[in-house]
């Protein structure tokens, strides 16, 4: 069976990878190994209750030594439910459909990074079969803030390196409430849905139309309109070239006129799409808000979201359409 996985990493704050956005890894459908103990498991062909599955699929999970070996959820994994399950009741119903598609949910007990998720595999008709995430442990177990988590990566940016999640003074300083105040689990689950999103209904294809096709030349450069001169060295992790504090201003005044609606968006069409999805269901609340501070000059994320009118549409668009979801695997 031609096979192929795609496991992107997402708000992704390692720092092995030459470029946050080239961070696929490329694995065969048995590539993705995991155990769990006989009986939790569901025997559902098709699963119906997205929400019950949740217990199912938590699989708490120590970092890969030997990609060969089977990861086994350890004891306790459905335990990380209840706090996936708080994020999922406040989800719009299509995304909440997701889970229904996912394989496994790895809460990962020692990343580098945020989370991440990805299509398991395509059938011979090109349709996608199974789902994964994976969420550091930390924002699973821990009420962690978004200002917090989400300030602490956008620093990374700039080459700042502060143990997590903590924002240093030279720095952006970022300020988000989340709907109903959520923790930035709720931000990080939404992000990595739309990447599963994006990639099982191709959002992302090279064709006109396409959402690639509203900022990017190709995957990997903006337009011309939506190109800036700093745009060269925005880099999240092991950069050859990468900003420094001294790029800050005019780095957010080079942003800010860009349909890219933040830092990490800019990086590809797939983070653009996720953060934008992202945003869009977010500012479904009145209660969101989204900032950027630097010493001159104050950048309201939020307020720019509402301004982004193709953008919005298009994701308007999207989530109005019947989509697909990856088909379960047991
Ligand atoms: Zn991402």
């Amino acid at each position: 069976m031609k096979a192929l996985i795609y496991l992107i990493l997402l708000l992704f704050v390692g720092t092995s990878q030459a470029y946050a956005w080239e961070a696929f890894y490329v694995l065969k459908p048995n590539e993705l190994r995991f155990s769990k103990a006989a009986g939790i498991q569901s025997q559902q062909a098709a699963p119906t209750d997205c929400r019950a599955r949740l217990k199912e699929i938590t699989c708490i999970v120590n970092p890969i030594q030997d990609p060969k070996e089977s990861r086994s959820c350890q004891p306790g994994s459905e335990s990380m439910a209840p706090a996936i399950e708080r994020i999922y009741d406040v989800l719009p119903a299509k995304l909440q459909q997701t889970f229904c598609s996912m394989t496994v949910l790895f809460i990962e007990n020692d990343t580098e990074v945020l989370g991440y998720a990805g299509v398991l595999t395509w059938d011979a008709n090109r349709e996608p079969q199974g789902s994964f995430m994976g969420i550091r442990r930390t924002l699973v177990e821990q009420n962690y803030d978004a200002t917090s988590v989400l300030g602490w990566k956008e620093q990374k940016a700039f080459g700042l390196k502060a143990p997590p999640f903590v924002h240093l003074p030279e720095g952006p300083r970022t300020s988000i409430v989340l709907p109903s105040s959520l923790s930035a689990l709720h931000y990080v689950i939404v992000h990595e849905l739309g990447h599963i999103l994006d990639f099982a209904n191709r959002a992302n294809s090279p064709e006109p139309g396409s959402w690639t096709a509203l900022s990017w030349e190709t995957a990997e450069k903006p337009k011309a309109d939506q190109m800036f001169p700093l745009w060269s060295k925005l880099c999240f992790y092991d950069c050859k070239e990468q900003l420094g504090v001294a790029d800050m201003e005019d780095f957010y005044h080079q942003l800010a006129p860009t349909d890219f609606i933040t830092t990490y968006a800019a990086v590809s069409p797939w983070e653009d799409f996720a953060e934008s999805l992202t945003f869009h269901v977010m500012a479904e609340h009145a209660d969101f808000e989204y900032q950027i501070q630097t010493p001159f000059a104050t950048y309201d994320l939020k307020k720019k979201w509402d301004g982004l009118g193709m953008k919005k549409i298009w994701m308007q668009d999207f989530l109005n359409r019947d989509l697909k979801y990856p088909t379960p695997l047991k």
